[in-house]
């Protein structure tokens, strides 16, 4: 049978652009001990979140629609970040406004510009919607906004991606780093600042909003810091004529009124976020600790993993193969020069321990 694809489905690989610990666990018919693999927290959601969860529950919450215009979190977004609530869309994720922004900004055939290795979610959008990408290197483990910005200029890219903290590296630029990126747009492009892990960054890694800039976007998400990657909400800042573009095309339900609830809560629990964040301080402390009593090399992080460097990719490959196979779900970065490292996520203090056991134990000559 041939089902009438559009021409840009059938000019698509199959292809998994994420093998999930689930699917791990199916095949070889065994739970893993450690996940450290995903970047999702080892720590928790809010309390409060978790009891506006069960009070709306209680009253029967998700039997109805969430609120479309998602009004109560983006007026307090906007409070946090000093904006207003008509520079802010609600989503299912980063994952789902970077696929929104694809849609709404990028024609087929037009060329969009990342990093050789960088979050592979974007490029999976782009080929989605049959933009062309074209990638500039990673310098020295971190993205490079000159490089980003020279390649942009030079292909007349629509869309120019960075992540800052990067993943899969862990590296991170500061502010003024990123704000003279900003700065250096060419007029035919536009920013997309990918900021999910800015959280466990220190101050000086974010810019200030301006969202007088039509030529930029910022996404964040309550996937990682927060604790609610399994709830699917994030959001992005722009201009409000972009965010008028995203109104025209978003799913309204994409995101949840549990995840909205949650979210809201999460924001008035003052707590939460600094008891996190040291949670993450002491977890990087303690893979850095690991690294240096085994001789390694490792990224200083800026996000709740730490890039360790085993020197070749073969050795990289077969740690990662061997710690999956003895319950520990990692990942490492895919292509070369990046792919010789592996990514430790920071875990629970047993997580990391089942770590440094069968790391020491699939290492050992
Ligand atoms: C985890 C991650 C995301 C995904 O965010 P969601 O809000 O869960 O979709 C986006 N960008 C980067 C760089 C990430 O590492």
């Amino acid at each position: 049978m041939t089902i009438k694809f559009t021409r840009q489905v059938q000019s698509l690989p199959a292809s998994v652009p994420f093998v999930g610990p689930e699917t791990l666990e199916r095949q070889s018919g065994q739970t893993f001990l450690a996940r450290i693999g995903a970047n999702e927290s080892a720590f928790g959601i809010s309390e409060l979140a978790a009891n506006a969860i069960t009070d709306s529950l209680n009253k029967g919450g998700c039997s109805w629609y969430c609120d479309p215009e998602n009004h109560e979190l983006r007026s307090a977004l906007a409070l946090k970040h000093g904006v207003s609530p008509g520079c802010i869309c609600v989503d299912g994720g980063i994952d789902a406004l970077l696929g929104l922004t694809v849609r709404m900004l990028m024609e087929p055939n037009d060329v969009v510009v990342t990093s050789h290795g960088a979050y592979p979610t974007f490029n999976y959008h782009v080929s989605g919607f049959g933009g062309t990408l074209k990638t500039v290197p990673y310098k020295n483990a971190h993205e490079s906004p000159e490089d980003l910005l020279a390649a942009g200029e030079q292909h007349r890219a629509r869309l120019i991606y960075i992540s800052n903290p990067d993943n899969p590296m862990g590296t991170w630029h500061p502010a003024t780093t990123i704000q003279a990126m900003i700065d250096s747009v060419p007029e035919h492009a536009t920013l997309l600042l990918d900021e999910a892990y800015i959280d466990f960054a220190e101050a000086d890694a974010a810019p200030a909003f301006d969202t007088s800039n039509p030529n930029l976007i910022r996404y964040r998400t309550f996937s990682k810091a927060y604790g609610m990657a399994g709830m699917r909400i994030g959001y992005a800042i722009a201009h409000e004529d972009i965010i008028s573009g995203f109104n025209r095309i978003r799913n309204h339900f994409a995101s949840n009124r549990l995840s909205q609830i949650a979210a809201l809560a999460s924001l008035g629990d003052s707590a939460f976020l600094p008891k996190v964040l040291s949670e993450v301080q002491q977890g990087r402390q303690r893979v850095y600790d690991f690294a240096q009593e085994r001789s390694l090399t490792f990224l200083p992080s800026a996000t709740n993993f730490v890039a360790v460097d085993m020197h070749t990719a073969d050795k990289a490959a077969s740690v990662l193969a061997e710690l999956n196979r003895c319950r520990v779900f990692i990942r490492k970065p895919a292509v070369s020069p990046l792919d010789r490292f592996i990514r430790v996520g920071v875990g629970t203090e047993s997580e990391h321990n089942t770590f440094v056991t069968e790391f020491d134990k699939a290492t050992k000559s």
